[in-house]
């Protein structure tokens, strides 16, 4: 029997939605979340893609998203944005305050959003993408859930924080880069324990402090941080200007509210924007000298290669979906 079925992005999109919806979430928050979800699977970076349907779902159910939000902007200083997400899905918030922050960045130089009252599921360089293809330089942070240990500790006190960076290419997509703080994201250490994988060495530690490849005993001790103590340092960082910076919570102060219903954990997200020709009208022409330079050497490929090719993949031929998963969300629309 077939394993998998095709699907083109836009089927994955309209699913999701059709999903959401009967599951209660307003539509332009709908709208907003299958666009990440069918995004995420056209760029094969499956541990954001519809693997997170049940928990978007979970936490409709549970009542700890608002399926109604409405997020509510404010002008906190001519180049600060905030936006209150009104207990919702973090992409809802995105949507509605990025004109907000494009604008403020093209006025003032420099801008920067705040997403606080959101549930954040999603990969970062969605959000960043849209601000390269505004012509803006952008970097993003996110507190993610409470998993990761601190170099030198043994217990979780970090969420995988990730950090994304893009930049505007004036002849083809920008270049982004996205990645976890911690060695591994949560979601591939999860999909992994489904598909009765080890996890590779250096990634977690079990609830003794002892290195583990079980997925699921690293999901009960600590995954640990990407390069020892600087990773350490770079999550450290994003806990503070992803949280307490913008009147957010850590990582584990969201942790020890005990919301676990497997869906989105709330908290913050804090954007950055540059708007190069501010600060040099050649700034993005220059970049490509060093791009050119990168290019020289053989073999190297640029952070997003990968993402761009599996989407070029995924227009053509649409993206390959485990039918087991494509089950469990179809039914999600009843039940
Ligand atoms: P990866 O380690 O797979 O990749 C990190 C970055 O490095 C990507 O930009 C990737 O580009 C690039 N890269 C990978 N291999 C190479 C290579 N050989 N040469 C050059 N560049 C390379 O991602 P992570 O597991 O760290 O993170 C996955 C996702 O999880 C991210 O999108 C992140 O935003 C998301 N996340 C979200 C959280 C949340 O709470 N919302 C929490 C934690 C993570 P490419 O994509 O092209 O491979």
């Amino acid at each position: 029997m077939d394993q998998a079925r095709t699907l083109m992005p836009s089927e994955i999109r309209d699913l999701v939605v059709s999903v959401l919806a009967a599951n209660g979430l307003g539509d332009e928050a709908a709208q907003a979340v299958a666009d990440v979800v069918a995004r995420a699977e056209a760029d094969d970076c499956r541990s954001h893609g519809l693997y997170r349907v049940e928990g978007y779902v979970a936490a409709l159910r549970s009542g700890r998203v608002n399926p109604a939000a409405q997020p509510c902007l404010h002008r906190l200083k001519p180049a600060l944005v905030r936006v209150d997400g009104d207990r919702g899905f973090a992409p809802h918030a995105a949507d509605i305050a990025r004109p907000h922050l494009v604008a403020a960045a093209r006025a003032n130089g420099i801008a920067a959003l705040a997403i606080t009252n959101t549930h954040h599921f999603s990969a970062l360089w969605a959000d960043l993408e849209r601000l390269a293809e505004a012509g803006l330089v952008a970097w993003g942070f996110v507190v993610g859930q409470c998993a990761v240990a601190p170099h030198g500790g043994t217990a979780p006190l970090m969420g995988t924080n990730p950090i994304a960076f893009c930049w505007p290419r004036p002849d083809g997509l920008p270049f982004v880069f996205d990645l976890a703080t911690s060695a591994a994201a949560r979601g591939e250490v999860e999909l992994r324990r489904l598909a009765g994988e080890t996890l590779p060495e250096g990634w977690a530690i079990d609830a003794q402090g002892a290195p583990t490849a079980d997925p699921g005993a690293a999901l009960s001790g600590a995954l640990l941080l990407f390069g020892g103590h600087k990773g350490s340092a770079l999550s450290m960082m994003v806990e503070l200007i992803a949280g307490p910076l913008i009147g957010e919570m850590t990582s584990r102060q969201v942790a020890a509210l005990g919301q676990d219903d497997g869906g989105p954990p709330p908290g913050g997200q804090l954007i950055l924007a540059v708007d190069p020709s501010s600060v040099s009208s050649g700034a993005l022409r220059a970049g490509e000298g060093f791009f050119a330079d990168a290019a020289a050497q053989p073999g190297l490929r640029l952070p997003s290669d990968r993402r761009y090719a599996a989407r070029a993949r995924s227009a053509a031929t649409g993206v390959r979906v485990p039918c087991v998963l494509l089950d469990r969300i179809r039914a999600l629309r009843s039940a």
